[in-house]
C-alpha cells in the first residue's frame, strides 16, 4: 500500500511540475487559518523568516502581493500529512492534516522553491505526503562546551526551527549531571534554563521534547560508598565515563529517585513528553545484584523512575535504549525479553543501535516486550576526532547501508547529534524516518538544491561522495583535489548570501581541509589549515568546548 501512495504521489508531482512554470516575485503574503494555534503562527514567521533570509523578497500585508501563500489545516485520517494544490499564480494552497502537517508542507514547498534568481521562485511541487515512521526525533547531547551548549540561543533556535522543517516531530536533550555539584550549581542552572528554551522553541515548532538521562547518574559531589561497581568490558564497548551510582545500595537508590523527582520538577514549566533511559558510556553497574545491567538493574531502575516521571507528566513515554547489548557474554538482549515478557512496565520503545552495525537480535528475535523499535544512529562521532574538526562529514552511504540493516522494522529513532558539522546527516535521517523507501542519495540532492541552488546538485553531490571516500583522516587519497575543484567551481553559482552561510562554509572548508592534508600526508601544520580551523571554531562556538572532542584542531 506505501509504495502504491509513494508511486502516486511521484507521478502526480512530475505531472504538475511540467504544468507549473514558475517566475520570480518580491512581494509574499501568508495567510493563517482563522484562530490558528500557536505553532500555527510560528510556521507562518518561520516561513517568512526562510523567504526574507535567503533573498531579497518581502512579506507584505496588502492584497497587492505577487504571491500569495495560503495556510490552512483541514483534520483528516493522516496525521502529521501535508497537501500542496494551487497554480502559483498568484495562489499557492499548504493544507495540513493538523499543525505539524503543516509545518512539514511548508518545509516541503520550500525545498522546491529557488531563492537565487533574484526575488523567490515558488516551488512547483504539487501532491501531497505523509510520514511512515511516528517517532522522528533527534538528540542534541548538550554537553562538553558543544554548539547546543555554547552558541548563542538564538542560533540554536533558528536550528530548532529549520531541523521540523525536514519532519522532525521529537526533540530529546541531556542534563549531564556529571558535570555539576548539584541543582543549585551556578552552571547547572545555566545549562537547565538553555534547555528549557530550546525546549519551548521545540514545542512552537510541533515537537514532543524530552530528556535522555543515565539512570544511575548522578553529581560529582556524591559520596564515594555510593558510587557503581565498574562493568565488565573485555572488549571495551561499554565506556565508562561519568559519575556512576549503585542502585541495589539503599541509600544510593534513595538519592537516585530524590534526584530524579528533583529533575522532572525543574522541567514543569515546559512539560514532558518523553524519557529516553541510557545504560552505558556513562551508567551501569556491575555489582552482583545488578548485573547483567541491560536486563536486571538498568531495567529496574528505569522503571522506578518512570513511575515518578509518569506521576507528574501523566502522557510521558518511555523509550529504553539497548546501545551494545550486543556485547556476547552478557546476553543482555536474551535478558531483556524475558524481563518484559513478565511485565512491560511502563515502556513504550525499545531503542537499539551500536559501534558498527545494528544489532540483529530484535531483527531475528522479535523487540523485547513485542514494542516498536527505535534507532539511535550514530552521525556525529564516527570514524573521525576531534568530532566535526575537519568540517562538513556527509554519510550518506554509510547511512544507507545501516538503514537497510534496519529492514524498515523501526517507527523512527533519535540520531545522535554533536553539533552542525552534521547537518547533512540530520537531514538523511529524518528523511529516512519520513519515506524508507528514499535512498539517501536522493535526499542529500534534494538538501543540495534546497541549501545551495538547485544548479549545483551535481557537482556538489559529486564532492560529497569524494568526502566520503576520503573520511578516514589517515587515508586522503589524491580525489581531495577533485571536491576541491567541484567545490570552488559550484561557489562561482552562489549568491553571496549562500556563500556566507554556514553550511556553504563548513562544506567549503571540509574540501580545503582534506585538499591541504592530502598535501602535507596528513600533518596538521600552515596557515591554510590553521585558519580553517579557527574558522570552524567560530562557526561551532566551540573556543571554550572541551578540547578532545568538541575543539577542531589548534594550529600555533
Ligand atoms: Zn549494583
Amino acid at each position: 500500500m506505501k509504495s502504491i501512495s509513494n508511486h502516486f504521489v511521484l507521478v502526480l508531482s512530475l505531472f504538475f511540475t511540467a504544468q507549473l512554470a514558475s517566475a520570480q516575485v518580491h512581494t509574499v503574503r501568508i495567510t493563517l487559518p482563522k484562530n490558528a494555534g500557536m505553532i500555527t503562527e510560528h510556521a507562518r514567521q518561520v516561513l517568512a523568516n526562510q523567504i526574507t533570509n535567503r533573498c531579497d523578497a518581502k512579506i507584505v500585508d496588502g492584497k497587492t502581493a505577487e504571491l500569495n501563500i495560503e495556510l490552512v489545516t483541514e483534520t483528516t485520517a493522516t496525521s502529521e500529512s501535508f497537501r500542496i494544490t494551487g497554480d502559483g499564480k498568484p495562489n499557492i494552497r499548504i493544507t495540513g492534516s493538523d499543525e505539524n502537517g503543516l509545518i512539514y508542507g511548508i518545509g516541503k514547498f520550500l525545498r522546491s522553491s529557488r531563492f537565487d534568481q533574484g526575488g523567490f521562485t515558488p516551488g512547483t511541487w504539487r501532491g501531497s505526503s505523509a510520514p511512515a515512521g511516528k517517532a522522528r526525533g533527534m538528540y542534541f547531547a548538550s554537553h562538553f562546551g558543544n554548539f547546543y551548549e555554547a552558541a548563542p540561543i538564538d542560533e540554536v533556535s533558528q536550528y530548532v526551527d529549520e531541523l521540523a522543517l525536514w519532519g522532525v516531530n521529537y526533540l530529546v536533550l541531556y542534563f549531564p549531571e556529571f558535570q555539576f555539584t548539584g541543582f543549585d550549581d551556578v552552571a547547572a542552572q545555566q545549562l537547565l534554563t538553555r534547555l528549557k528554551s530550546i525546549m519551548h522553541v521545540a514545542k512552537a515548532n510541533g515537537m514532543k521534547v524530552g530528556l535522555l538521562q543515565v539512570a544511575n547518574g548522578s553529581f560529582k559531589s556524591t559520596p564515594k560508598e555510593l558510587l557503581n561497581i565498574p562493568v565488565p568490558d573485555q572488549l571495551h564497548r561499554r565506556g565508562d565515563f561519568g559519575v556512576n551510582l549503585n542502585p541495589a545500595i539503599p541509600e544510593a537508590h534513595t538519592a537516585l529517585t530524590r534526584q530524579w523527582a528533583l529533575l522532572m520538577d525543574q522541567f514543569k514549566d515546559v512539560g514532558l513528553d518523553v524519557i529516553v533511559y541510557w545504560p552505558y558510556d556513562e551508567g551501569g553497574c556491575g555489582c552482583s545484584e545488578c548485573w547483567p545491567w541491560g536486563s536486571r538493574g538498568f531495567p529496574k531502575l528505569s522503571n522506578d523512575l518512570s513511575k515518578i516521571s509518569r506521576d507528574k507528566y501523566p502522557g510521558i513515554q518511555v523509550v529504553l535504549s539497548t546501545w551494545v547489548f550486543d556485547t556476547p557474554e552478557a546476553g543482555e538482549w536474551e535478558g531483556l525479553s524475558k524481563y518484559l515478557q513478565k511485565d512491560k512496565g511502563l515502556v513504550n520503545y525499545i531503542m537499539a543501535d551500536a559501534h558498527e552495525d545494528f544489532p540483529r537480535y530484535p531483527l531475528d528475535k522479535g523487540v523485547p516486550g513485542g514494542l516498536p523499535l527505535l534507532n539511535f544512529p550514530e552521525i556525529s562521532m564516527w570514524g573521525q576526532a576531534p568530532w566535526g574538526g575537519y568540517g562538513a562529514n556527509p554519510l550518506t552511504d554509510r547511512l544507507q547501508h545501516l538503514w537497510n540493516e534496519t529492514e524498515n522494522k523501526l517507527s523512527g529513532g533519535f540520531p545522535y547529534s554533536e553539533g552542525i558539522y552534521e547537518d547533512i546527516n540530520k537531514v538523511i535521517c529524518s528523511q529516512l524516518y519520513w519515506n524508507g523507501q528514499r535512498f539517501t542519495a536522493d535526499i542529500v540532492r534534494e538538501y543540495i538544491a534546497f541549501e545551495f541552488s538547485p544548479d549545483v546538485v551535481d557537482q556538489v553531490a559529486k564532492a560529497l561522495e569524494i568526502f566520503e571516500s576520503n573520511h578516514d583522516r589517515e587515508h586522503i587519497n589524491t580525489s581531495a583535489k577533485e571536491a576541491f575543484r567541484l567545490i570552488e567551481d559550484a561557489e562561482q553559482k552562489l549568491t553571496p548570501r549562500v556563500r556566507k552561510s554556514w553550511r556553504w562554509r563548513i562544506l567549503y572548508l571540509r574540501a580545503l581541509i582534506d585538499r591541504e592534508m592530502f598535501a602535507t600526508k596528513g600533518k596538521l601544520e600552515g596557515e591554510t589549515l590553521k585558519n580553517a580551523f579557527n574558522e570552524l571554531t567560530a562557526i561551532y562556538h566551540a573556543e571554550h568546548g572541551h578540547s578532545m572532542p568538541i575543539h577542531p584542531p589548534v594550529i600555533q
